[in-house]
């Protein structure tokens, strides 16, 4: 505890799941937390954010450099899902989630590196998948913006290591949050959904959020400075073994 003391994070798809997670870990380590999502985080400081509008992104960045003095961490973490093969996805499904996906991450990267190049310790998180490498069945579009967040974490990474702004992504498995009991939800057997999705983790179980928030607080801990351009999987050894 303590090690992001006086430093703010702000986490985007905070009020769910893996952010939500992300912005308590953060927290309990001293840091000053600014959700921007869609909806707030009733636990922290929030701002109301769409990622797919770049004057709600700047709008929201500057709302949250004004009320803490500055942006340290950023945690691109928001995104949406998508079911599909190429064929069963429109165009229009396409451009909505690359939108939220992909552009959500560029406009608040955009909006927040002015404020990271103010801080001792700054540091980006991008949420990508296991989906970004391991071809996922029925996952054509999520899987595209998911590597796109992959490929785009290592070259900001390039962009931006000479000014001392690391840039990471974490790669989670299936991990339990409200997004996946939604999946399994609308799945004609929800407990036999489950149980696939379970067995297709080497540990037989899902990850869980705050597995996933562990791995972001890690990438983004100040004292890790060798940590830059790295891609890290917290999937129950899917991609590994
Ligand atoms: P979740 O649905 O529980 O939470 C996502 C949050 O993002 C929600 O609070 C939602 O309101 C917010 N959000 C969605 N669209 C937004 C927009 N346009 N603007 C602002 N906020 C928006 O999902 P989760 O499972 O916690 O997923 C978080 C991230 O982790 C996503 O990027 C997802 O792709 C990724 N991920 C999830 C899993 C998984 O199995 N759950 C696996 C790998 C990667």
């Amino acid at each position: 505890s303590g090690t992001f003391d006086g430093l703010t994070v702000a986490i985007s798809g905070g009020a769910s799941g893996i952010g939500a997670a992300a912005a308590d870990a953060f927290a309990a380590r001293g840091a000053n937390i600014a959700v921007l999502d869609l909806n707030a985080n009733p636990d922290h400081w929030s701002q109301t954010c769409d990622v797919s509008d770049d004057h709600q992104v700047r709008q929201a960045v500057a709302a949250v450099a004004a009320h803490f003095g500055g942006i340290d961490v950023l945690v691109n973490n928001a995104g949406i899902g998508a079911v599909g093969t190429v064929e069963e996805n429109s165009d229009k499904q396409w451009f909505r989630v690359l939108d939220v996906n992909v552009l959500g991450m560029v406009r608040l990267a955009r909006a927040c590196l002015p404020h990271l190049r103010e801080s001792s310790a700054p540091a980006i998180v991008n949420t990508s998948s296991i989906a970004a490498t391991a071809g996922l069945v029925k996952r054509a579009l999520y899987s595209a913006s998911k590597g796109a967040v992959h490929s785009l974490t290592m070259a900001m990474a390039a962009d931006h290591v000479a000014e001392g702004i690391r840039v990471n992504c974490v790669e989670p498995g299936t991990a339990d949050t409200p997004w996946v009991q939604r999946l399994l939800d609308q799945a004609e057997d929800p407990a036999a959904e489950r149980a696939r999705l379970e067995a297709r983790q080497p540990t037989g179980r899902l990850v869980s959020a705050e597995e996933v928030a562990a791995a972001i607080v890690y990438l983004a801990d100040p004292s890790n400075k060798a940590l830059t351009g790295t891609a890290l999987a917290v999937d129950g050894g899917m991609s590994g073994l």
